[in-house]
């Protein structure tokens, strides 16, 4: 697990992990890792912009962005490419799935509103491992949805840098960005260098008192 220095309840997961989402043996070792329970709240993820609460743990449904005000409920979502975001604040914490779908469809800034609207305030976001400019290349049909953000890959073709275009959502937050990239780092699963069911698994909790 990667822990962002400062963060209170976040943790950004790596291959050799295993698929936390449905390996519960796996999970309960990186559970007591961390000092939090077992079970987590996950949700179906369709690259959209919906938000979920989470109350209880377990699968809550179709969502990209899932938050909670209870202590110790771990919330989660899986990725490998696409860029997992948590957000910190006073009383809650949050866990955003972010590809260039759900980024350009406003998947973040769904997630401050709806935070917002419960008087909720991100004090701090981590922005984990997801595919770097290095190497998302994307048609030109996708780089103009990410104008100011678009880059070119090590052998020279048009990317995008999505982690670059999240930070500037976030801006004047503080944000803690990784600065590993799933498609070239063989500690992480990446979908598009190798067709992996795999997921590494970004988890936020709010701390008990
Ligand atoms: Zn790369």
């Amino acid at each position: 697990m990667i822990r962002p220095p400062g963060f209170k309840g976040a943790a950004f997961g790596e291959a050799a992990e295993g698929d936390l989402r449905v390996d519960a043996g796996r999970r309960r070792l990186v559970a007591d890792e961390l000092g939090i329970p077992t079970e987590w709240a996950f949700v179906s993820q369709v690259h959209g912009t919906t938000v979920v609460h989470a109350a209880s743990p377990g699968r809550l449904g179709e969502a990209d962005a899932v938050y909670t005000t209870r202590q110790a409920l771990p919330v989660a979502i899986a990725t490998a490419d696409c860029v997992p975001v948590i957000l910190e604040g006073s009383g809650f914490a949050a866990v955003v799935h972010a590809g260039w779908r759900g980024a350009a469809s406003g998947v973040l800034q769904a997630t401050v509103e709806a935070l917002g609207e419960s008087g909720l305030v991100a004090e701090r976001a981590a922005i984990g491992p997801g595919i770097g400019a290095c190497c998302y290349e994307v048609g030109d049909e996708v780089a103009e949805r990410f104008v100011g953000h678009v880059s070119q890959t090590t052998w020279g073709t048009t990317s995008i840098d999505i982690g670059g275009y999240l930070e500037s959502i976030l801006n004047p937050l503080p944000v803690w960005r990784s600065e590993r990239c799933t498609y070239t780092d063989d500690g992480l699963n990446s979908y598009r260098r190798n067709r992996t069911r795999m997921r590494q698994v970004a988890v936020a909790w709010l701390p008990s008192d």
